[in-house]
Formats: C-alpha cells, sequence, structure tokens
C-alpha cells in the first residue's frame, strides 16, 4: 500500500484542506475534530483504492467536566442499541445502520450469486461484487464509530459510575445480517464507553450478562424461567415490580455495580449476591464458574 509521511514543516492546514509540498492540495473529510496542531501527518490507500490521512496529536489529559450525574446502567440490545436507567441517554439502533445492514445483505447475496465453484477463477462480476461488499462493511463500520463516539462522550460527560452490560458478540456465521448489524453497533459502543470512560476517570464497571434480564431490579429476586423472546414487560412475583424488560435489566446491571464494594476484577457471581444485599461472605463462597443455577453464563441471551 502507498504511504507517505511528513512532518510539520512539510504540510499544513487550512481551510479544511491539506497542503502537501509540491503545491498539492487535498479536501479532507474529517472523522473528527483535531484536538490540537498535528506534527505530522501519514497519508496512505486502503485495500478499497480510498485515500486517508492519520494526524499525529499531543493529546492533553481530556478535561471531563465533574460529573454530575452518580451512576448509571447499561443494557445492550437489538432494537434499542443501548437501554440505560435515564431514558435520556438511551441510543436507538439507527436507521442508517439498518439501511446499511439491508445492502450489505443485498452485495453478499450478489456475490454468493456470482461465485464460481472452487478451482475456477472468479468472474469480474464476482470481484465487483466482492468489492462492493467490502464498502458497505467499511461504511457501517465508520458509522459505527461515530455515532458511538457522541454518545458515549454524553454518558461520559454526565456520570461517575457506568456499569456496562458485559455482552461479548459472537458474530455468528449463521445469524441474521440485522442482527450482525446489531452487535456491531453494540461492539463499537462498549469500546468506546469503556475507553473514553477510563480515561476520563470514571468508574467503569463491567457486569456479565447472565441473569441481568431474569432479576427484579425492585428486590432482587431472580425468576425461575427466563423470560421468552416476545416478552416486552418484566413482573417480578415475588414483589410485583413491573418494568420493561430492558430498563429492569439496565437497572439490575446498576445495582449490581453499586453493590459491588471490593477489588475490580471479577463480578461474575454479583447478581446472586446482590439479592443478598452483596455481603462478601456470600460472593466468596460462590460455586464456581457455572454460578448457581447450574446455567452457565449467557444461556438466556436468545433474546437478541
Ligand atoms: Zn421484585
Amino acid at each position: 500500500m502507498p504511504s507517505l509521511e511528513y512532518t510539520r514543516n512539510g504540510f499544513a492546514l487550512a481551510d479544511g484542506r491539506l497542503r502537501l509540498p509540491g503545491r498539492v492540495f487535498v479536501p479532507v473529510v474529517w472523522s473528527r475534530d483535531l484536538p490540537s496542531r498535528p506534527t505530522s501527518v501519514r497519508v496512505y490507500r486502503d485495500s478499497l483504492g480510498h485515500w486517508d490521512a492519520s494526524f499525529v496529536v499531543r493529546r492533553e489529559r481530556a478535561d471531563t467536566p465533574e460529573a454530575d450525574l452518580p451512576g448509571i446502567g447499561v443494557d445492550w440490545g437489538v432494537k434499542t442499541t443501548a437501554t440505560t436507567t435515564d431514558p435520556a441517554f438511551d441510543l436507538p439502533h439507527l436507521g442508517h445502520r439498518r439501511r446499511c445492514a439491508a445492502e450489505l445483505a443485498r452485495a453478499q447475496r450478489k456475490m454468493a450469486r456470482r461465485r464460481r465453484p472452487k478451482g475456477q477463477p472468479q468472474s469480474n462480476g464476482y470481484q465487483q461484487a466482492k468489492r462492493q461488499a467490502a464498502r458497505v462493511a467499511k461504511k457501517a463500520a465508520r458509522q459505527n464509530t461515530h455515532d458511538a463516539r457522541i454518545w458515549a462522550k454524553n454518558l461520559i460527560d454526565h456520570h461517575a459510575l457506568i456499569a456496562v452490560e458485559d455482552f461479548k458478540p459472537k458474530f455468528l456465521a449463521r445469524s441474521r445480517m440485522a442482527r450482525k448489524a446489531a452487535d456491531a453497533a453494540i461492539g463499537a459502543c462498549k469500546r468506546e464507553l469503556i475507553e473514553r470512560g477510563k480515561r476520563a476517570g470514571r468508574k467503569v464497571v463491567p457486569v456479565p450478562p447472565a441473569y441481568t434480564t431474569m432479576t427484579c431490579s425492585g428486590c432482587g429476586e431472580r425468576a425461575n424461567l427466563r423470560l421468552g423472546l416476545g416478552v416486552r414487560t418484566f413482573e417480578c412475583t415475588a414483589c410485583g415490580y413491573t418494568a420493561c424488560r430492558d430498563l429492569n435489566a439496565a437497572r439490575t446491571i446498576l445495582a449490581t455495580a453499586e453493590r459491588r464494594r471490593a477489588g475490580a476484577d471479577d463480578v461474575r457471581h454479583q447478581i446472586a449476591s446482590f439479592r443478598d444485599g452483596g455481603s462478601d461472605a456470600v460472593r466468596a463462597g460462590n460455586p464456581g464458574p457455572t454460578g448457581p443455577g447450574g446455567k452457565s453464563p449467557g444461556s438466556i441471551r436468545g433474546d437478541r
């Protein structure tokens, strides 16, 4: 891949354009604002033939404002990318992502139609469809990152404690395109949230997803049965608490993190102990990685 590097005297920025030696002016589409004057730039071409410029800048420690709100819980989902304990910070699944998913599915179908049997050289039509698919995938990734940055920054600016569902997308080959698009969006948001939160000095607590959907955020009681796919409302049989399923999960995630007073690493069994007031004794006596109830963490993820 062609790549060129310029240091401070070799380039300049003016009117949103990059000036390179030899009176070369390049219009730049900015992915984000530069925090300070760049000290060098690398110009390179990627696999799709796009030219990218990456600037090296000196970054002051991010000056995040004092948090005006205590804690927030974040639950990930397909229809709503992030449901939080405060609806003002929810992130809906954005329409352009859905469009991207449809576009990508179309390009991949075209590839499949044009694919020749193994051993034969692929046609130009196939190569074209392949490039198209790569272009759409890249566009979608860029938009995810962009949306995730804006959303995460706002959330981090306002909260001192961020309890986030530690959801790990699997990107199964057989899962639907819409599901893959949603997982990619979740991945981007989770990454931004955790990185930004740590950089800003906030307390970021990942909470394992096991049982969050089944646990009552009102009283901590865990339902015996997992909620069916279509059940959007959580109803506690113990205390009568009722809430939207995702909101209840977000609240359970936050409650779990708030109960946690000790070290930073293992919260696997927090939800079981949240019900018992989060006592360390209960936590220390946890029965190992399968957790109470014998179900492995993640076995209730069918709602994605
Ligand atoms: Zn309850």
